[in-house]
């Protein structure tokens, strides 16, 4: 049986089922992120589409596109954010911070250029995104 975990909003009106383990771990510096969650920087898991659904409270999410690559999923009542999708890609990007029970281990810093601080832990830091996940693969120093 693949292992299951909970992600919540700040309030518990809102919540997803992840199934198994994701993708990619990793620090976004992005100030898309940061805008959105009013934060320096933005512990991000990347799940296959598939392996998250709501499992309450889905008609309490409402939907910010700030562009059409990232569609950002918050709870009407907490105003917390819950998570992205990234539909061309077919990738979900869930706070690491809302998974219940989940050892958070990042293991690359991704637009690390755009960064407001700096978190100077050894990881890779990327420019942008490495080049698997579609960005030029350019490093920066911490
Ligand atoms: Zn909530
Ligand atoms: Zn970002």
């Amino acid at each position: 049986m693949a292992k299951t975990y909970k992600a919540a909003c700040a309030c518990g009106a809102v919540e997803a089922e992840l199934t198994g383990a994701p993708l990619a771990q990793m620090y976004c510096h992005c100030t898309d992120c940061r805008a959105w969650l009013n934060a320096p920087v933005h512990a991000a898991t990347g799940w296959p589409e598939a392996q998250v659904k709501f499992v309450k409270g889905a008609d309490n999410v409402t939907l910010y596109k700030r562009t059409e690559k990232s569609w950002r999923k918050s709870c009407k009542t907490c105003g917390g954010a819950v998570l992205v999708e990234h539909p061309q890609i077919g990738v979900v990007d869930v706070l690491a911070s809302n998974i219940q029970g989940f050892e958070f281990e990042p293991a690359f810093h991704v637009y690390y250029g755009e960064r407001m601080i700096s978190l100077k832990d050894g990881l890779p830091k990327y420019a942008n995104m490495p080049k698997e996940m579609g960005g030029d693969g350019e490093r920066v120093q911490e």
